[in-house]
């Protein structure tokens, strides 16, 4: 599927990619909705009909991905409901074995993320992946999305990486797509982002349920 030899430049998504996805999705689903109904004395699911067509119109949007934005939206504190949650935080499977053979190669490893940077430090915090890195990549602070082709030429004016030999892992089939659009010549789509939920089924890109399948060969 993938030959390691092209590839200098790896870079890898975080939620739903090195993340489960199951605590975005619980947090914003259920964890949301029940404290915003009991702040507005609703009911659960009047909260939800409420909220979910909010979420969905803000989608591949950087607000979308703002702790702030939704704070001042809902005027509810998300960053510290974040953290009252944060044990739910978790590393999907096979996916430290694939950063630790990762850091025995050459290849230059991004984490680049839509996350809001209280988001993004917090699940740094949890997970301790941090040093796996040679640089974390916010989109916020280029002031576009992942989806964006603004992000895409930004980023790499900033850190000069090579299209051709660049390998771009994520579970969005936008943020792939952009990547695609921009040269990106990898890409491959985590199809299980979320543990607790069955394998997307795509044929858009290449697929992998887990990162036993993409292993990059042991130098020693
Ligand atoms: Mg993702």
């Amino acid at each position: 599927m993938l030959n390691w030899n092209k590839i200098n430049t790896v870079l890898l998504d975080m939620d739903g990619t090195l993340l489960d996805l199951n605590f975005d999705n619980h947090f914003w689903l259920e964890f949301v909705p029940q404290r915003y109904a009991q702040k507005n004395q609703l009911s659960l699911a009047e909260a939800k009909q409420f909220l979910q067509p909010l979420f969905k119109s803000m989608e591949g949007r950087l607000e979308w991905y703002c702790l702030d934005y939704w704070s001042r939206q809902l005027n509810l504190d998300i960053a510290g409901l974040k953290a009252e949650i944060s044990g739910l935080i978790d590393i999907l499977p096979h996916v430290t074995e694939f950063l630790t053979a990762l850091q025995q190669t050459d290849k230059r490893v991004f984490l680049v993320t839509n996350a809001h940077p209280d988001s993004l430090s917090l699940k740094m915090e949890k997970t301790c992946l941090q040093p796996f890195f040679k640089q974390i990549i916010c989109s916020h602070n280029f002031g576009f999305a992942k989806e964006h082709q603004a992000f895409w030429a930004a980023f790499q004016a900033q850190q000069g990486f090579a299209k051709q030999s660049t390998l771009m892992v994520d579970d969005s089939l936008a943020v792939l797509r952009a990547a695609q659009s921009f040269g990106i010549e990898h890409l491959i789509n985590i199809n299980k982002p979320d543990s607790q939920k069955v394998a997307k089924i795509t044929n858009e890109f290449p697929a992998i349920t887990d990162f036993r399948e993409i292993m990059p060969p042991s130098t020693t």
